[in-house]
């Protein structure tokens, strides 16, 4: 699809992300493979200067991560240059996106456990470089270990009902201390018993007892029912475990202004 005059492309306040204003507005990312779509998705391409560029539709029907930003998540956390453990990367289809966010610096390194999908991720990562395909089973990390450095941050879609305890174990190996988690939780596959809403509550309290610091979680209508984004910071435990640990003066600064905010949170 051509953009032509009458789209035009605005950064979103998302680093990395965009919007085509046109007819109707699409969130977008640039397209690390240009001329080529992953799953069907519309092109659009523009003139920038005397370049064409060509950004890619993201649709939050079609992906959780879209959906939290569409409905207003405060950060993402995935941005360029951003190193990104992807957890339940299915087809590659949101983790195409987050390939075009990070951009040629970062990197994607994307689990999963289904060897049907994961045959559609490699054909993925076959054209974007900056995407690593691990075909594994994220509860158990050590499979993966050589093929993982440390991490900015970890995105968990594995629709598990032990996915908090998943992430944790990513996190210890893999996730840099000040480093953050955005984790989609699907309420029916953790508990179809509660309301969605004590569901949320009740993941959130277990990510807190795993060094955890949630800072903000979105809920995901009109995209998906039941299902929230829940988005926060990551502190690992001061007895030498934090392989990764970033302990420079300005990051410790940091992290206690979000822990202050995390507990601001807990105590709301
Ligand atoms: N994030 C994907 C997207 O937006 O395109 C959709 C993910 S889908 C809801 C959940 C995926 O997690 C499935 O493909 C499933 O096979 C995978 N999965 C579930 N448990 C897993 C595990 N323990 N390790 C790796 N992948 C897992």
């Amino acid at each position: 699809m051509k953009g032509g005059a009458k789209v035009v492309i605005e950064k979103h306040r998302h680093e990395g992300v965009f919007i085509a204003k046109g007819k109707d507005d699409a969130l977008v990312t640039r397209n690390m493979d240009p001329g080529n779509s992953v799953y069907g998705e519309k092109r659009i391409s523009v003139e920038e200067g005397d370049k064409k560029v060509e950004y890619r539709v993201w649709n939050p029907f079609r992906s959780k991560l879209a959906a939290a930003i569409v409905g207003g998540v405060e950060n993402i956390y995935i941005k360029p240059g951003s190193k990104l453990l992807y957890l339940g990367a299915a087809s590659g289809t949101t983790v195409s996106h987050c390939s075009d966010v990070v951009g040629p610096t970062g990197t994607v390194y994307a689990v999963e456990f289904s060897h049907r999908s994961g045959r559609d991720l490699i054909g993925v990562a076959k054209k974007r470089t900056n995407i690593i395909p691990i075909v594994e089973d994220a509860r158990y990390p050590l499979k993966y270990r050589m093929l993982v450095g440390m991490v900015d941050v970890i995105f968990a879609d594995v629709a598990q009902p032990d996915q908090a305890r998943i992430v944790g174990l990513n996190a210890q190996y893999f996730l840099k201390n000040g480093g953050h988690f955005v984790i989609s939780i699907k309420a029916n596959c953790i508990d179809s018993t509660s309301p969605a809403e004590a569901v949320f509550a009740s993941e959130i309290k277990k990510l807190q007892g795993m060094d955890f610091k949630p800072d903000e979680y979105v809920t995901l209508e009109p995209y998906e029912r039941d299902h929230a984004v829940v988005v926060g910071v990551y502190r690992a435990p001061k007895d030498g475990k934090d392989a990764g640990a970033d302990n420079s003066t300005a990051s410790a600064a940091k992290k206690d202004k979000k822990e202050k905010k995390a507990v601001a949170m807990e105590e709301d």
